[in-house]
């Protein structure tokens, strides 16, 4: 049976995940050694059944508390399948800062985005395909609670293939530093060596405390302070790859307005496209056929005029400050409105 550990941040939604791929199935015991629960039960996917693991609440792999030792341990050397990597989509770079360093493990890997209920109900939409570019590995959009994407993310999940090759965000910045700490391990034959390298450049307890470590680390850092490089890199990573695929809905919305700017104020097109506006303001304001039934007229029937109507003197008045042949703009109907009203007063004041 297939072994999935479920890692996150505190409040991802891990244990509502976790009820609802397991059901009644699952049982609680402890980590060895540590107060911590352990909570381990089976999803069903037809006749298959795969073993999950609801690991603590981490926000880092670092080996510090009992939390984040457990999950280390357990993702390092307690050989899993596979992570599912729950993610709270309404805080999505907070959250992928524990991403960044799942990947750089050797474990295969899948992000599942959930309360994506609560990011739509916001109006906000998350580029799916995007975060997959930029972190290499499946992500599924999920609501735990909804209990929706869960079936597509376990059967993402039960295909993702045997082994994989970390991937650090920092390569570009670090290539070389990473390259010569992760021979170290790879001589070492320990697992995820990529992880291993990149946790020494964070000055990382366990990691220095290997036989030689410390010493290759300040070889090759050279008096600079990979610790804070790391970290800084994994920000930088997150804000120019992630808030894009985050905020695209309303970059769009802003690339729309931009076309239409480019165009009004086009260096050849900008004086005819006024030209052209203007005039249809005027026209839509002091035209006598603002309102032409076109397709009446090219019937050859036209409009009858206004004395064709048959209207009685009082009718034809007020009918005629709309409407002769065709309805007038607005303009021209303001301008009958004061000639009408005042050809009365004149009338009453002559008649007086
Ligand atoms: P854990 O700390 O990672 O185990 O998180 P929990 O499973 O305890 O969930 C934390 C809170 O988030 C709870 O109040 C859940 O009801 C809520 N929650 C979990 N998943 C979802 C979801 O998909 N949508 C919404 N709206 N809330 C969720
Ligand atoms: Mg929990």
């Amino acid at each position: 049976m297939k072994t999935f550990a479920l890692a996150g941040n505190p409040n991802s939604g891990k244990t509502t995940l976790f009820n609802a791929l397991t059901g009644s199935t699952a049982h609680v015991g402890n980590w060895p050694g540590v107060t911590v629960d352990r909570r381990e039960g089976v999803y069903k996917k037809g006749s298959e059944k795969i073993n999950i693991v609801d690991l603590p609440g981490i926000y880092s792999l670092s080996p510090y508390t009992p939390e984040e030792i457990v999950s280390r341990d357990f993702i390092l050397d307690g050989r899993p399948d596979g992570i599912i990597n729950i993610v709270d989509a309404t805080n999505l770079e907070r959250n992928l800062y524990l991403t960044t360093q799942l990947m750089e493990t050797d474990v295969p890997l899948i992000v599942a985005l959930n309360m994506m209920d609560e990011v739509e109900k916001a109006g906000d939409k998350i580029d799916v395909k995007a975060l997959e570019r930029a972190l290499g590995v499946p992500v599924v959009k999920i609501s735990a609670l909804k209990e929706t994407g869960i079936r597509e993310l376990m059967e993402i999940a039960a295909a993702l293939p045997d082994s994989r090759k970390g991937v650090s965000v920092l390569e570009d910045t670090m290539r070389e530093k990473i390259r010569a700490l992760k021979e170290f391990y790879d001589g070492e034959g320990l697992s995820s060596p990529l992880f291993r390298a990149v946790k020494l450049l964070e000055n990382d307890e366990a990691e220095s405390k290997r036989k030689g470590a410390k010493e290759l680390l300040e070889k090759v850092a050279n008096g600079c302070d990979t610790e804070a490089v790391v970290a800084d890199g994994r920000y930088q990573y997150i804000s120019e790859h992630f808030s894009q695929a985050k905020i695209k809905a309303a970059k769009e919305q802003f690339n729309k307005s931009d076309k239409i700017d480019r165009v009004l104020t086009h260096r050849v097109w900008a004086l005819p496209i006024f030209a052209v506006i203007l005039f249809a303001i005027f026209h839509v304001t002091f035209a006598e056929d603002f309102l032409y039934i076109g397709a009446w007229a090219s019937l050859g029937k036209g409009l009858p005029a206004l004395d064709d109507l048959g209207l009685s003197d009082g009718m034809a008045k007020f009918v005629g400050i709309f409407y002769d042949g065709a309805v007038f703009s607005p303009g021209v109907i303001l301008f009958n409105v004061f000639d009408t009203v005042f050809g009365i007063i004149a009338e009453a004041a002559g008649g007086a």
